[in-house]
């Protein structure tokens, strides 16, 4: 493996924090550190803003041209550098390195799709409804953005703002999560490489989130926030964002309800289980929380998915074999441990895992519970952890009014052969995603993102870069 960068980037250029602070990374599989990171404080909020905005306007003048080369540049060097890639969100995040693979691939896709978009912004111009004035629309970017990311895909959530943003024009702070700031670096030192302007990205990595975040975004200077994470933490920020009008794209955390219909086909259904939960050890924002199945085949479907989670094997994401990593810290792990617990209590019936094992490292089994009763917790607690819980219901409009009991509405998935029944199902859903008869949803290319309380925008597809983007109307008289 090539160097650890393990500096702030801000204006192109390497720096310790200015107070000289560090903050420790984590192998999750270990408990060791695996090295120190510059830890920013406000001083060095101060000056990765000042970078943002001093470069502005000149990269907002570049060609689209040129922004699409240098995304199209870092898309090719990041595929190049796949292994190295994976095995450095390994170290940090834990998933297997099949995973990283797949998160590195996910996440070059990004860089290529708004590539090609960037080439794509247009604008319009006609005659207004009075016919005495003409309307000229033309679009700019938002101007310079703090983009903040959560640990679950170090790698795919930076890219998917960071692609964007360099296509539309803007320049940017990116504040990765304290656990998985690595591979935020690494990508600044890849667009370094592929010709990114000085100060268009500035990366501040900071265990002091809110010293050096909340500043930024009442200083009135940043005009946009992207953020991925927590519902908690997003509505915190969107209050912070208010006094200054900041612009917001917020992708929150979801609930997601996985339905299985009497007449679904089994196979795909576990097929389409196994992905919707254990992509990432369950540790997504997509990863299916309920699993509502029909009273008639609610027994062999558990039995099926049971057998198939049981024989996953778990251990350090680096190890030839190995299909389930650990969590992300003893945190994470502690609160799927309380939610199992709690889900017991109420009469959940334990058909594989549920045990912690002993020893190093966050591990935590895949397990399935079964009669689950709708009073759990975990109902209405994104997990974040490989367990798969589930409740029976009887009929469509019953399980439909279930699953959008719920504040959050990211993603649903619908299991049923009858075409009618899965649109009509789909429809009824209230998410900004559905899976119909899969447990994938994820894709550059389409939109991602979701409603209620699981956030406000879209990344990715067509629609992403509008999240950067203004329109400014001139009117011209007809004379
Ligand atoms: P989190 O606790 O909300 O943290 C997300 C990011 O926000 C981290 O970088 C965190 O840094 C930062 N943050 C926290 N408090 C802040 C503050 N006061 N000011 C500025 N930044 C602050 O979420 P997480 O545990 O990292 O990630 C898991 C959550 O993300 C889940 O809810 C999941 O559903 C959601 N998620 C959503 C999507 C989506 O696309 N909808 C995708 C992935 C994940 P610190 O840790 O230092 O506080």
């Amino acid at each position: 493996m090539t160097e650890v960068l393990n500096q702030l980037f801000i204006g192109g250029a390497w720096a310790d924090a200015a107070d000289g602070a560090t903050m420790p990374v984590d192998d999750p599989a270990t408990g060791e550190i695996l090295c120190h990171v510059a830890d920013a404080g406000a001083k060095d909020a101060r000056l990765a803003e000042e970078a943002a905005v001093q470069a502005q306007q000149e990269w907002a003048r570049t060609s689209p041209r040129a922004r699409s080369e240098i995304l199209r540049r870092a898309h090719e060097i990041i595929l190049e550098r796949t292994d190295e890639l994976a095995h450095l969100m390994t170290s940090e995040m834990g998933k297997p390195l099949a995973e990283a693979r797949g998160e590195v691939a996910y996440a070059a896709e990004f860089f290529r799709w708004f590539s090609e978009e960037a080439v794509r912004i247009d604008g319009g111009y006609g005659t207004l409804p009075d016919g005495r004035n003409r309307m000229l629309l033309s679009r700019r970017p938002v101007g310079p953005c703090l983009l903040i990311t959560p640990w679950n895909f170090p790698l795919a959530m930076g890219t998917r703002k960071i692609g964007p943003a360099i296509a539309a024009g803007c320049t940017m702070i990116l504040k990765p999560a304290p656990q998985t700031p690595l591979s935020s670096l690494a990508l600044a030192g890849i667009l370094k490489e592929a010709g990114l302007p000085d100060g268009v990205l500035n990366v501040v990595t900071t265990s002091r989130a809110s010293e050096v975040c909340e500043p930024l975004l009442r200083g009135g200077r940043i005009r946009k926030l992207s953020f991925t994470g927590s519902t908690a933490v997003g509505r915190l920020l969107l209050a912070q964002c208010a006094d200054t009008v900041v612009r917001t794209s917020m992708e929150l955390g979801g609930n997601a309800p996985f339905i299985v219909f009497d007449d679904a086909d089994l196979d795909v259904a576990v097929d389409g289980a196994m992905v919707a939960k254990m992509r990432n050890m369950g540790e997504a924002c997509t990863a299916a929380n309920r699993f509502f199945v029909h009273r008639s085949v609610a027994e062999e479907f558990g039995r099926r998915l049971a057998e198939r989670m049981g024989a996953l094997v778990v251990g350090p994401g680096t190890r030839d074999g190995v299909d389930v990593g650990p969590l992300i810290d003893r945190t994470g792990r502690g609160k799927v441990e309380e939610l199992v617990a709690d889900a017991v209590e109420r009469g959940a019936r334990v058909l594989v895992g549920g045990r912690t094992p002993e020893g190093p490292g966050c591990f935590y089994p895949p397990t399935v519970l079964t009669d689950v009763s709708a009073e759990s917790r975990l109902m209405d607690t994104e997990i974040f952890g490989p367990v798969a819980a589930i409740l029976t219901f009887d009929d469509e409009d019953e399980v439909l009014s279930r699953a959008n009991d719920t504040q959050w509405g990211l993603v649903g998935y619908v299991f049923t052969q009858g075409l009618d029944r899965g649109l009509r199902v789909s429809e009824g859903l209230e998410v900004g995603m559905v899976g119909l008869n899969t447990g994938l949803v994820s894709n550059p290319a389409a939109p991602f993102g979701g409603v209620k309380q699981s956030g406000l925008g879209r990344e990715g597809g067509r629609v992403g870069i509008d999240e950067f983007l203004e329109y400014q109307y001139v009117a011209v008289p007809v004379r």
